[in-house]
């Protein structure tokens, strides 16, 4: 028995269900209760709300989501040894587990969703984290069906998506955060946590949706973007020039001093710039 429900503690049910964790598919697994408890009460009230997870594993945090009361949780794991292990859970909690075995990248939760935002809350595993990130940040139309991501990512990736102009970390993936999103991150997980254990530290974060976000083309933020970190250390003048147009007429609508550099633009900065460049193309 465990500290939230009546089923085995973790490491037996990894040991009768031959878990042992695989490089590969970015197996660190969470199994102290308390933290999994931990993570769940940090996205908030779960009662009347469908829970999204990617990469169950064993099931530790879909058991803390569970006993938090989250309506529903639907859960994607491409691991086909997990799949027995979460039927477990799904006994003990009828009607409440929905198990999708299979590939987060290829999974659109919408149709298994009821009709309120559902909310993402997940240990992501790590070589996939920024594509699928980058997949919600990007949806259509929006805002987007979850009212919010509460994530498990390394510590460097955290301090990216969450980095504020002039900091070391501000680049692509905080623009397009701060774009659609406010995030924080909520605390930080030691390696020695998991098992097996990363070198690195991770960290939670919060990422909520911004309702009404700066009206821009998407693809236009990513391509000025694309060519302003992609060589972060030249002024915008310079960098800009990739894109094909001229970066003067490009920074003088954006009302940008041609000698910034990429990390001082704050996010309204990068949404002029795209609009400026959405209308010359
Ligand atoms: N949630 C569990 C925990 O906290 O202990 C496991 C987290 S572990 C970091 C990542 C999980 O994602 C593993 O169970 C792994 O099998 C699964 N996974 C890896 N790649 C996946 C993919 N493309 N789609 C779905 N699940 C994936």
């Amino acid at each position: 028995m465990s500290a939230v429900d009546d089923l085995p503690p973790l490491r037996e049910v990894i040991r009768r269900h031959g878990l042992s964790a695989k490089k590969s598919l970015g197996q660190n697994f969470l199994l102290d209760l308390n933290l999994t408890a931990r993570i769940a009460r940090a996205a908030g009230p779960l009662a009347s709300v469908d829970v999204v997870e990617i990469g169950p594993g064993p099931g530790g945090l879909t058991r803390a989501l569970l006993a938090a009361g989250a309506r529903r949780v639907v859960a994607v794991e491409r691991d086909d040894r997990a799949i027995a292990a979460l039927g477990e859970i799904a006994g003990r909690y009828p009607g409440r587990l929905e198990i999708v075995a299979g590939d987060a990248l290829d999974f659109d939760p919408r149709p298994l969703l009821g009709s309120a935002p559902a909310r993402v809350v997940a240990n992501l595993p790590y070589n996939i984290a920024t594509a699928l990130l980058v997949r919600w940040l990007t949806l259509e139309p929006w805002p987007p069906w979850y009212d919010r991501l509460v994530l498990m990512l390394q510590r460097e990736v955290a301090e990216r998506v969450v980095a504020a102009p002039g900091c070391k970390s501000y680049g692509r993936l905080s623009v397009l955060v701060g774009w659609r999103c406010k995030a924080r991150i909520r605390f930080d997980v030691a390696g020695s946590a998991f098992v097996p254990p990363p070198k690195v530290t991770s960290s939670i974060v919060d990422l909520v949706p911004r309702e009404n976000p700066l009206a821009c083309a998407r693809p236009a933020l990513e391509r000025v973007t694309e060519a302003a970190f992609g060589q972060r250390r030249k002024m915008l003048r310079q960098s800009l020039k990739s894109l094909g147009t001229d970066p003067s007429a490009l920074l003088d609508a954006a009302r940008i001093a041609p000698t910034a550099r990429p990390e001082d633009v704050p996010v309204e900065g990068f949404v002029a710039l795209a609009r400026a460049f959405a209308a010359r193309c």
